[in-house]
């Protein structure tokens, strides 16, 4: 513009330069004395230049910066500006490009803004993402897809997902939502068996302002936590179930055989009708366990924590278990060094004692010795439960605390155990914010602390 602006006024000088030598020939006749018209001439020909010059640079250089400018902003460039300060129409013109070029460049920034919003949503999504054009190629791909089938983004970005994506369920699902337009899901996995991983796929359609499809955007959800937790909740039903049904057998067996045969001895009888009873009562103390355990996960996040004294505590066990222990000829230590203040839920914590107390009773043979005792740190209480028994080996150890997992079935249930003492254990402790140890030997003993926080 600029080049074309001086050759303008080149070829301007240039013509006057003519017109005013056609004037000096045309007067020549006329003008007697030569020097006169060649001075006129040269005075014509400076004052029309001049002229020429500011009419160029009042009205056409304006225009020219107001020309560049706007091929500045055509090119991107939203901060230029027009500096030149002009009068009259042009002084509008150039405040009206300036004021676009503001907007211009707000609308930018806002653009720039909400894209970089939009890409930290996408990147910092729970979900998988990938958006694909209507022609099968990747656009964007997000942080978590990455994460889940790895590699980086430019492993996939302009590249057709059936090239670069493996899973056929992520092609079907692609496919289907083409050819119906409408969402599509399906589920699948990856991984290997100790690693694997559950995926939910969503495909859907996107459409542009006249409905025609532009492409799909994929969001994958990972779905692990919950299938594994549908699958301990079935197998929580079956194992329910599968300890209902030995004491309902045998409820069943027996009181059959007392209806069929009314003639069997006194002695017979009483043997039949105390199997019932035990195993009516064995019945009653799951259903007991049960009701506690669904009572823990209803109550989860409201326990009622007051103060308690380790020795109010120990005091109220005491009596039930020296019972129990005697009845077996078991030695019950109940050491108190000193008397520690916490908070937390009186009948949780007795819930806890209780449960590992009569679990070192069951596992304890005659003569053997259970201790229970209490210390503190600054900002915990143990209690701390141990017994000289049977022990249990380290592979058992990383189990116990599952429901209905016993390390000898036919031992547990001689000692009438539900198989859900120490997951209620467990529990409370975890309510309470605390954590449970546990140190065994087998043939020498076993030892639980549960430590709890003074302060809940
Ligand atoms: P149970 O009702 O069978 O005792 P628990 O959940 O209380 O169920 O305990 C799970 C298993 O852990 C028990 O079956 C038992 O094998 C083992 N166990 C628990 N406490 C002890 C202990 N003090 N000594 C040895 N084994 C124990």
């Amino acid at each position: 513009m600029k080049d074309f602006l001086s050759k303008t006024l080149l070829a301007y000088t240039f013509i006057l330069f003519i017109v005013i030598l056609i004037s000096g020939l045309v007067l020549s006749p006329i003008v007697t004395n030569y020097y006169v018209l060649i001075a006129v001439l040269i005075s014509m020909f400076i004052i029309f230049t001049l002229l020429l010059f500011y009419v160029f640079d009042k009205y056409f250089r304006p225009i020219e910066k107001v020309s560049q400018t706007i091929d500045k902003l055509l090119k991107g460039n939203y901060r230029a500006r027009i500096f030149h300060t002009m009068k009259g129409t042009l002084g509008e013109l150039s405040s009206k490009v300036n004021a676009l070029a503001r907007n211009l460049s707000d609308l930018t920034i806002q653009e720039q803004i909400q894209a970089e919003q939009l890409s930290t949503v996408i990147d910092n999504s729970e979900s998988a993402l990938v958006l694909i054009d209507e022609k099968g190629y990747i656009h964007v791909v997000n942080r978590k897809f990455l994460s889940m089938f790895g590699g980086k983004s430019s492993d996939y970005i302009g590249y057709l997902y059936y090239d670069v994506l493996e899973k056929e369920q992520i092609h079907k699902t692609v496919q289907d939502t083409f050819l119906y337009e409408k969402n599509i899901k399906q589920s699948f996995s990856i991984g290997e068996i100790l690693d694997k991983q559950y995926l939910e796929i969503v495909g859907a359609p996107i459409f542009n302002d006249r409905g025609l499809l532009r492409g799909a955007v994929l969001v994958i959800y990972d779905i692990t936590e919950f299938k594994n937790l549908e699958v301990k909740r079935k197998d929580f039903v079956a194992n329910v179930s599968h300890e209902l049904k030995t004491p309902i057998t045998s409820i069943k067996g027996f009181s059959e055989t007392l209806l069929d045969s009314s003639e069997e001895d006194e002695e017979t009888r009483t043997k039949f009708l105390k199997i019932i009873n035990e195993e009516s009562h064995r019945i009653k103390l799951l259903i007991d366990d049960l009701l506690i355990l669904s009572k823990l996960e209803k109550d989860e996040l409201e326990i009622e924590p007051i103060e308690l004294s380790t020795k109010k505590l120990f005091e109220d066990i005491r009596p039930i278990i020296e019972q129990k222990a005697e009845e077996k000829d078991i030695k019950f230590e109940c050491i108190l060094s000193n008397e520690i203040i916490f908070e937390a839920e009186p009948e949780k914590i007795r819930q806890i004692l209780i449960n590992l107390l009569a679990n070192a009773i069951n596992y304890t043979p005659s003569s053997g010795t259970i201790t229970l005792q209490a210390s503190e740190t600054e900002k915990e209480v143990c209690l701390s439960v141990s017994d000289t028994g049977i022990g249990m080996s380290k592979d058992a150890l990383s189990r116990i605390f599952e429901r209905f997992y016993r390390v000898d079935k036919a031992r547990s249930r001689d000692t009438g155990g539900t198989g859900l003492g120490l997951a209620i254990v467990k529990h409370i402790v975890e309510v309470h914010q605390g954590w449970i140890e546990v140190d065994s030997e087998i043939g020498e003993g076993t030892t639980f602390n549960v430590y709890l926080p003074k302060q809940q």
